[in-house]
């Protein structure tokens, strides 16, 4: 197998900020596995909370690009070789994984959703709302809900949360999921939690620091919302180590290392009697496909990250309103836009 890797550059439509910091544009890397004619294409999203770089995940891939063996049908002892050597470097990983998903898929000529036996993916997205100004946030959510989106995710976690959901309150009654991306203390959480439950949140995501994961189960109890786990849940061990503390995990192709990964997780926190959730990074629609294709096994998608963006480099993901669904194309089911 002969793996090529190149970075491309996204720029989201409007500044992307979390209670952590913003970006106006990202590099991602997508990956090119070539064997025997055939192409799959994958696309890594490196995380500095995971200790990645766009070049750890170079590095990474180089190295990878060595231990892949050739056959790409051996899809378990492939993936099972990276995680045994990357464990650190999941997001290429994923990339990787991704990619082979697709060479079978497309070497096949079936989408990968029906090669892992899978309902077609068709789901209703959340639309997240950024950390931004008043003016900005009116902006996007009339946008948003001109669009058809059905639910929303507001990133909240900073001084002006308060004013923010009000706002948006004035015009939408739908589905909203809360994110503060670690923005709270144990000892604060319960009180801001408190407060926010005039706005009726579906369900809050990640409220402390992600080594303070023992404290989430404190909030659930509040009755406020679903408590989420985002960034204390990166591996499938995380979802086993997270049953009892929160009601739901939020697992993220990108995150954990591919569909594989991603695929253990879900089984696992669905054994345990966990909700669960697929999220994302802004990224262009190759890192959301795989994501997409997992769609049919959880209880809700927040795959908006190529929706964020002013101009995606691929295409295949279609929308109708807040619905994205993947067509019959085969692989990933997404290719370079023309
Ligand atoms: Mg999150």
């Amino acid at each position: 197998m002969k793996l090529t890797h190149i970075r491309q550059r996204l720029r989201p439509r409007y500044r992307f900020a979390t209670s952590q910091g913003g970006v106006d544009e990202l590099d991602t890397i997508v990956v090119r596995i070539e064997h025997d004619g055939t192409v799959g294409y994958g696309e890594v999203v490196p995380s500095a909370l995971y200790g990645q770089s766009l070049e750890t995940s170079e590095a990474a891939l180089d190295a990878m690009a060595a231990e892949l063996g050739d056959d790409p049908f051996a899809l378990e002892s492939v993936l099972a070789r990276l995680v045994d050597r990357h464990d650190d470097q999941r997001a290429a990983m994923a990339g990787v994984d991704s990619a082979l998903h697709d060479w079978v898929g497309r070497r096949l000529d079936v989408p990968v959703w029906r090669l892992l036996g899978l309902d077609r993916p068709r789901t209703r997205t959340t639309f997240t709302i950024g950390v931004a100004g008043m003016d900005e946030v009116r902006v996007k959510v009339a946008e948003a809900l001109a669009a058809g989106y059905e639910a929303l995710k507001v990133k909240v976690g900073v001084e002006h949360d308060h004013e923010t959901l009000t706002l948006i309150r004035e015009s939408f009654d739908g589905p909203l999921v809360l994110d503060a991306n670690q923005a709270w203390s144990p000892s604060e959480a319960a009180d801001r939690i408190r407060a926010l439950a005039q706005y009726q949140p579906a369900m809050i995501e990640q409220p402390l620091h992600a080594a303070d994961w023992r404290e989430l189960a404190k909030l659930r109890e509040l009755g406020v919302a679903p408590i989420f786990a985002d960034e204390s849940c990166e591996r499938p061990a995380d979802v086993v180590r997270l049953h009892g503390y929160v009601d739901g995990v939020n697992i993220k192709f990108t995150k954990c290392g591919g569909i594989r990964e991603a695929l253990r997780m879900i089984t696992l926190a669905r054994g345990l009697g966990m909700q669960t959730m697929l999220g994302c990074f802004v990224s262009s629609s190759l890192a959301i496909a795989p994501a997409l294709t997992l769609a049919s096994l959880v209880d809700l998608a927040d795959l908006d990250g190529h929706l964020l963006l002013a101009h995606d480099p691929f295409e295949g993901i279609e929308r109708r309103g807040g619905v994205i669904t993947l067509s019959d194309r085969p692989g990933l089911g997404v290719v370079p836009a023309v």
